[in-house]
Parts: structure tokens; sequence; C-alpha cells
């Protein structure tokens, strides 16, 4: 307890420090404003103390030490959206928050929280929602193989994040009726779009192929990218267990 209170006051400052030099740099090359500076600390301190709080980042590894610099400063503005969505959460009167699949997982999770769809998770910034029932092990899988994959990218690509995700669904889906017009009324309008705007995004075929799951079952078969783009994750961790040379007896 006393140690969880530590680390969330440490990380707040140290959160809101980080957050307060990204932005005031950044401030110097396009000058962004001070209420920018300000609002950048505000969420910087606000997730270290949640995260802190949740014990959410892994110090154990330099991911942890990585993932809390990245969520608090080049991907400040998905990690607002995280603190949004564990607002959404915070206002539920059981919001379901999983600590199993958090605690220094590098980020949060929740059973309910904020899912705009039934049924579907959505990842925003560093927090997961609308999980359902961990205690199939495909939705376990769903979490680390396709959903935590989404919270790194957010970190990596920062704003550029929102800005490619969103531009591709929104061209994507006109791509998509054009398409349906001019060469697939044969198949329903809403899958050629959901495909376009949603299956093809870069994004969700590097999530969906680490989940295994490339083609998934709701793409329209013959359009875009046949194979997948990675290796999946399970695969990855199968071949790091394995003997490195051959074995002495
Ligand atoms: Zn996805």
């Amino acid at each position: 307890m006393r140690a969880t209170l530590i680390e969330s006051l440490g990380l707040g400052a140290i959160g809101a420090a980080i957050a307060t030099g990204f932005a005031g740099a950044a401030d110097q090359v396009i000058q962004v404003g001070p209420e920018f500076v300000f609002a950048a600390a505000l969420v910087g301190g606000a997730n270290g103390l949640v995260a802190g709080w949740r014990r959410t980042y892994a110090w154990r590894c330099s991911d942890g030490v990585i993932a809390f610099v990245l969520d608090s400063s080049w991907a400040l503005l998905t990690t607002s959206a995280g603190l949004f969505a564990n607002g959404v959460a915070a206002l539920q009167r059981d919001p379901g928050y999983l600590a199993e699949l958090s605690e220094r997982q590098n980020h949060q999770v929740f059973r309910r929280g904020f899912m705009p769809r039934s049924g579907y998770a959505i990842t925003l910034g560093n927090v997961i929602g609308g999980v359902g029932d961990t205690n199939s092990v495909r939705r376990r899988k769903l979490v680390t193989d396709h959903e935590a994959v989404h919270v790194w990218q957010a970190r990596w690509f920062g704003p550029a994040y929102v800005g490619l995700y969103a531009g591709w669904t929104l061209v994507g889906a006109a791509a998509g009726v054009v398409w349906w017009l001019l060469r697939r009324r044969s198949v329903p309008l809403i899958q050629v779009v959901e495909t376009t705007a949603y299956y093809l995004n870069p994004f969700e075929w590097w999530a969906y192929s680490r989940h295994g799951h490339w083609p998934p079952s709701g793409k329209v078969a013959d359009m875009g990218w046949r194979r997948p783009c990675c290796r999946p994750l399970a695969e990855v961790r199968g071949s790091r267990l394995e003997p490195a040379g051959p074995v002495a007896r």
C-alpha cells in the first residue's frame, strides 16, 4: 500500500516533469503556447498518478521505462485519450478493472470501461476497454496479442497514429463505397466498407497478424493484403523458448 502510494506520487511528479520538458521543447520549435504546455503537464501528471497507483509499468525490463517515457511525452495525445477512457470507467458502478491483465503489463484493462460497441474491445492510449469475459483463453489472447499491439503502435507513432488511423478510416470508407459501386455489388456494401476502412488499415493488419488471425473472417476474402504482415506473437514467444543451439550431453 505504502509502496503503491509512493509509486503513484512519484510517477505523477516525474510524468508531469517529462511532459513539461517535452511540451516546452515543442513550444520552442512550433510555438504551441503555454496553455498546451500546462495541459501536457496535467496529462503527464494524471497518467503517472493513475498508472503508478495501478502498478501499470513493468520496471523489471526496459519496456516499462520506454512505455512510461513515451506515454509522458511523444504519445501524450493518446495518453489523454486513455485518461478519458479511465474517466468513463470511473463513472461506472462496476467497470471490471482486471489487475491480473494489467499490473506490470504496461497497459490497463477493463472488462467493461469505455466500450462504444458492445462485444468489441477498444484501445485508447494505454487503456483497453470492453474486453468482456476473460475466463476464456480467446479473450485473454485478444488483450495480449491484439489490443496490446495497438497500445505500442500509439506509443511509437505518437500523434501520427491518431492522424494515420483516422485518416485511413475516412479515406478507406470512401474508397470502399467507390469499389463497391464499380465492381463489388455481389457483396453487401457494409462488408466492403468494413474491409477497406477497418481490416485493411495497416495498423489493424499488423495487430491481426500478431494475433495470428490474418485474414480475419469478416474481411472480404479477395480484397487487399492476403498474407500476414508479420509473425504471430505466439510463434515469436514459442521460438524464444526453444534452445538456441545444440544441447550439450
Ligand atoms: Zn484492432
